[in-house]
């Protein structure tokens, strides 16, 4: 069973940066299971409710999502939202999941990037969260870092990225990445302006495409 794992600060992230992409693998026979690094509690834009209530409902919206895809699992690390920190025990579990699920394809935010131009690209949880999956890529191909067998995740594809390198055509699935995005009713007011924004966003990736999803992937090669 080929297998890929996506990585997001929040719940949303994945809709936002690959879910095109990862739309078509599952058509292809992929199963794809999803990791939130944050409890999503400061996102929320629909009213003032407690933050046990943001929380739970940025978690059913992500698992809405997940029913509909058919995903294998959603882990929820539940760090506090707008507050990652790069932390040893982070980057153990990150790596821990890894080893144990054995993704050979990694989708998560690009630690290249360094250019600051954008806010929400540029969030710091983004950040954290890009080079936390990097260093677990890495320490999850290491038999001795963390316990369990080694894992080499074969290639990572780095979505949101200033550099994309590979690009791919999302015509037919759009309307099913923006159905999904849809689904975190906690973060769109009004859904529509952000359907407007993200199908110009997609429609600028590449000329070739009406609509396209870009990313810089890296191939992990085999050493020894
Ligand atoms: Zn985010």
């Amino acid at each position: 069973m080929k297998e890929l794992m996506c990585f997001g600060a929040h719940a949303d992230d994945i809709e936002f940066g690959c879910m095109g992409t990862v739309i078509k693998h599952l058509k292809d026979g992929w199963s794809a299971r999803f990791v939130i690094l944050t409890n999503g509690e400061n996102g929320f834009k629909m009213g003032r409710v407690s933050p046990e209530e943001r929380v739970r409902i940025r978690k059913e919206e992500q698992l809405e999502v997940g029913r509909r895809l058919g995903v294998e699992e959603i882990i929820f690390l539940d760090y506090p939202d707008g507050f990652l920190e790069y932390r040893e025990d982070m980057r153990r579990r990150i790596a821990g999941i890894l080893k144990q699920r054995r993704p050979q394809k990694v989708f998560s935010f690009d630690p290249a990037n360094r250019e600051y131009d954008n806010l929400n690209l540029f969030h710091r949880d983004h950040r954290v969260a890009a080079e936390v999956v990097f260093d677990a890529c890495f320490a999850a191909k290491n038999l001795w870092m963390y316990p369990g067998e080694a894992h080499r995740v074969e290639e990572i594809y780095f979505f949101g990225s200033h550099k994309p390198d590979c690009f791919i055509d999302i015509g037919d699935v759009i309307d099913s990445k923006l159905e999904l995005l849809a689904c975190h009713k906690s973060q769109f007011p009004d859904f529509s302006k952000v359907e407007k924004f993200v199908r110009k966003k997609m429609s600028k990736i590449h000329d070739a495409y009406e609509f396209s999803e870009g990313f810089r992937v890296l191939r992990v090669e085999q050493m020894t």
